[in-house]
């Protein structure tokens, strides 16, 4: 009885088997390739091991999507019907083909709000000039090749011959032991999967799933896109109620002088690179002098909520206090506070078009560029990108500032992933070499020390974009306010980098949530405001997250608001204390003070 349970079970796989097979060749596509990129190809053990167990990963998720086209297929038995799925399952493959060919993209929400905002004529342009490429070519040489393949093999394995063959197959105990347990795990992955994006209260959360190779699928990535939209959606209406709703005469700005805050939101610094930090290689050569000369001031106990670029940024952007259980779609983007108070408003943002179509800069994008934000708070935002940030801050030099008083928002791609190409690679900003990094644990290779030493190099190159920012400021009375939106791991105390979580230990919180946070002031404004270098020289060991920047601007900027609560904001004598969680559940303070912890 089981037994005949067990072999109608196994049955469509076996019918079907070509079917399977080229559904797994050609919806695994991407990965197999992608196998063979080079972030794989510095590390041999890493490699090989990558490419047997990804495939392995991949399939165990992907069966019960096989089995349920082999299901259909067999249970119909019409020739018309399985065309039809061979249609389905050639075209998405193409699709993803194309798009991780041409963009290096998967399908994601970007992808297909694109495809909903694009009209005929984008349409035939965009395929003319992305998809009928020179590197797609060949794609549409192969797909007749694919097509004919499918045929012969569907043709050969229908012959009479293999009916034995079929059936030593179905009543193979080992067959029906691998597959039967394959897709036992598999309907649990796609159910636990389904489940753990249905309950994605939001983008960003989202954006995290988009790691897992067993979910690289195109069926999975389209409703995954869709459930992103809807989340976007859904988002947005809460943001852009309060955006609508935001009473402008509820704010004032209690002088009249002029006054540049300029507000530079730098990326992946780990504050214990910076030589300011006490870093044994000089990475700080610049700010170092400012620093000395006295305009310079640098804050020691600063940490991020969260270890990733867009949810970081929406909560610093807005007036909630994490701490105080308040979130960022119920309150106020503060930029937009001092754009009613009488400042002017610009954003000059280098990650603009970074990862463009990535479920991360979906996350972010939609919110940054939000249309109400485009046509209500920024006079001006930068129109292009550049791979190296002192040409960002260059382009900003050409902009003419009209009014007396002006917030100039900077993000920069800082010291982003690939370490090696955030600064020029040419000998003036290449200081740091394998050789200058000492380490000697017994899994520190040269590969490594070179990875340390070009991370130094884009920490020293940030040094001087700084520098570069401070210099269309110095004669003015201007503030620049710096900090990183979270830091990173460059085999700092494991072997290990980026920024993997595996619980929480001290080590993660020291170098992925400490960051820099440091104030700079012009001359003109430190003679005319004494009171305030009082204040910030009494806050410099404060502890405090940034989630509560805003607070501390709208003091610099003497901004009168129901929004500023004098015991967030990090210089006021009233400033208080917060607990301090990091990604929603872990207390910095309570791990990094228990002497027993890692
Ligand atoms: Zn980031």
């Amino acid at each position: 009885m089981l037994n005949k349970l067990f072999k109608t079970i196994i049955t469509p796989i076996i019918n079907q088997l070509p079917l399977c097979v080229f559904m797994y060749l050609l919806w695994g596509m991407n990965l197999f390739v992608s196998l063979f990129g080079p972030l794989y190809a510095y590390d041999p053990k890493v490699f090989i091991v990558n490419l047997v167990l990804e495939p392995c990963v991949f399939l165990f998720g992907f069966l019960a999507f096989m089995y349920l086209f082999a299901f259909l297929t067999d249970f119909i038995n019409k020739k018309w019907f399985k065309v039809f799925i061979y249609a389905v399952i050639i075209l998405l493959a193409g699709i993803k083909w194309l798009l991780y060919n041409t963009f290096g993209i998967d399908i994601t929400p970007t992808t297909l709000v694109l495809l909903a905002e694009t009209n005929k004529n984008e349409a035939i342009e965009f395929i003319e000039t992305f998809v009928l490429t020179k590197s797609n070519l060949y794609l549409i040489i192969l797909l007749p090749a694919i097509i004919c393949f499918i045929f012969i093999c569907e043709k050969f394995y229908s012959h009479h011959r293999f009916d034995i063959f079929k059936e030593k197959l179905k009543s193979s105990y080992w067959v029906r032991f691998f597959v039967l347990a394959v897709l036992m795990y598999s309907c649990y992955n796609v159910c636990a999967n389904g489940i753990v994006m249905s309950n994605c209260p939001n983008t960003d959360e989202l954006s995290k799933l988009e790691l897992d190779t067993s979910i690289k699928n195109p069926l999975t990535e389209i409703v995954y896109s869709f459930y992103g939209i809807y989340l976007m959606n859904h988002e947005e209406s809460s943001f852009e109620n309060r955006i609508n709703n935001f009473k402008a005469n509820n704010v004032s700005c209690s002088q009249k002088d002029s006054l540049n805050i300029i507000l530079v939101i730098g990326e992946s610094y780990i504050k214990h690179h910076s030589s300011l930090y006490g870093y044994y290689l000089n990475t700080n050569p610049m700010l170092s002098k400012e620093q000395d000369a006295g305009n310079l001031f640098v804050f020691n106990d600063v940490i991020t909520p969260y270890s990733s670029t867009s949810i970081t940024v929406k909560n610093v952007l807005c007036t909630n206090s994490l701490s105080d259980g308040e979130k960022w779609n119920n309150s106020l983007f503060f930029p937009q506070l001092f754009k009613a108070a009488g400042y002017d408003v610009f954003f000059w943002d280098n990650q603009k078009y970074w990862g463009d179509n990535s479920n991360f800069a979906f996350a972010l994008n939609s919110f940054l560029y939000n249309k109400l934000l485009v046509s209500n708070v920024y006079n001006q935002v930068n129109k292009k990108a550049y791979p190296f940030d002192e040409d960002i801050v260059k382009s900003f030099g050409d902009v003419k500032l009209t009014a007396k008083r002006n917030l100039v928002i900077f993000h920069l791609l800082g010291q982003h992933i690939a370490f090696k190409e955030r600064f020029p690679n040419n000998e003036d900003y290449i200081y740091f070499t394998k050789d200058s990094i000492i380490r000697n644990e017994q899994w520190m290779t040269d590969y490594k020390k070179q990875r340390i030493a070009d991370y130094d190099n884009a920490t020293r190159y940030n040094d001087y974009v700084i520098l570069q920012i401070i210099n269309l400021f110095r004669d003015k009375k201007s503030i620049v306010v710096y900090f990183s939106d979270h830091g990173e791991e460059v085999y700092d105390y494991r072997n290990s980098s980026g920024r993997k979580s595996d619980g929480m230990s001290r080590g993660q919180l020291k170098y992925q949530f400490e960051v820099p946070l440091m104030l700079w002031f012009s001359d003109s404004y430190r003679n005319d405001n004494p009171d305030v270098m009082k204040q910030v020289k009494d806050a410099l060991n404060r502890p405090f997250m940034i989630d509560n920047l805003c607070q501390l601007l709208f003091h610099l900027g003497d901004i009168k608001t129901k929004s500023y609560h004098s015991e967030r904001d990090l210089i006021s004598p009233n400033f208080k204390p917060r607990k301090r969680i990091v990604l929603d559940q872990y207390d910095y303070d309570g791990i990094m003070n228990n002497k027993k912890g890692d």
